[in-house]
């Protein structure tokens, strides 16, 4: 079943289940689900009481996850606009073509095409095709590092999340926020040596945090670049 507790202006929802044991088990998911296992015949009020108990650690949880938060600018994709690529600011630079393309050239984002309306719609694209391929490539030798934990996610997929940078599921897919390839490349390892941490340690306990410190020892430094990004 699930129900919530409120902590000051904080509301926490939580997902009960029972079972034969001695002591209320919480836990935070990498989703931010909040997972409560009480002993058999304990009281929803006294359950409550517990978490209340509990609510600034499981805020603690919650907020390391939701440091990933894109800041994105609005954005009018015209000629001279900047914008970001692997960390890099580019401007737009719209050429009257009679093929669409978009490319890199020096300090512009190239955009050709017969129609300035479809500027965002190219650059997007163009935007997703390169995180695919960067986001892959940039994975490799970090998944390869992480064999060594006998761990290996099953795939790596984009999906927009409007709150998370990076997110990992129970049977190992990692899932990374197309919008990361306008960040460094150090960002980018970090939230995908942050999600193979998770692999291995599926909460951000201690453990958690010391194999994310062994394999990646600026993390702390990438993380801020990340939070302070205006994509
Ligand atoms: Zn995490």
């Amino acid at each position: 079943m699930t129900d919530y507790i409120t902590f000051g202006s904080k509301r926490i929802d939580f997902e009960l289940t029972f079972a034969t044991r001695k002591s209320l088990g919480i836990t935070v998911t990498p989703d931010l689900d909040v997972l409560v296992k009480a002993p058999d015949g304990t009281a929803i009020t006294d359950i409550k009481e517990r978490l209340r108990k509990r609510a600034p650690w499981i805020i603690r949880q919650q907020s390391f996850f939701l440091s990933f938060q894109p800041k994105t600018l609005p954005r009018k994709f015209v000629g001279g606009e900047t914008h970001l690529f692997l960390g890099r600011p580019y401007r737009l630079q719209i050429i009257d073509a009679k093929n669409e393309e978009v490319k890199i050239n020096g300090k512009f984002i190239e955009v050709f095409t017969p129609d300035k309306a479809r500027t965002e719609t190219l650059v997007s694209e163009w935007y997703l095709q390169n995180a695919k391929k960067k986001f892959h490539a940039i994975a490799a030798p970090l998944i390869k590092r992480f064999k060594k934990y006998d761990v290996e996610p099953s795939s790596i997929i984009l999906r927009n999340m409007p709150t998370r940078w990076g997110s990992c599921t129970p049977r190992g897919k990692i899932i990374l926020n197309p919008e990361l390839i306008k960040a460094p490349k150090g960002c980018i390892e970090y939230v995908i040596v942050h999600e193979l941490c998770h692999l291995v340690h599926h909460n951000h306990t201690q453990k958690f945090i010391d194999l994310q410190t062994r394999e990646f020892r600026d993390w702390e430094k990438w993380k801020g670049r990340l939070e302070r990004l205006l994509a």
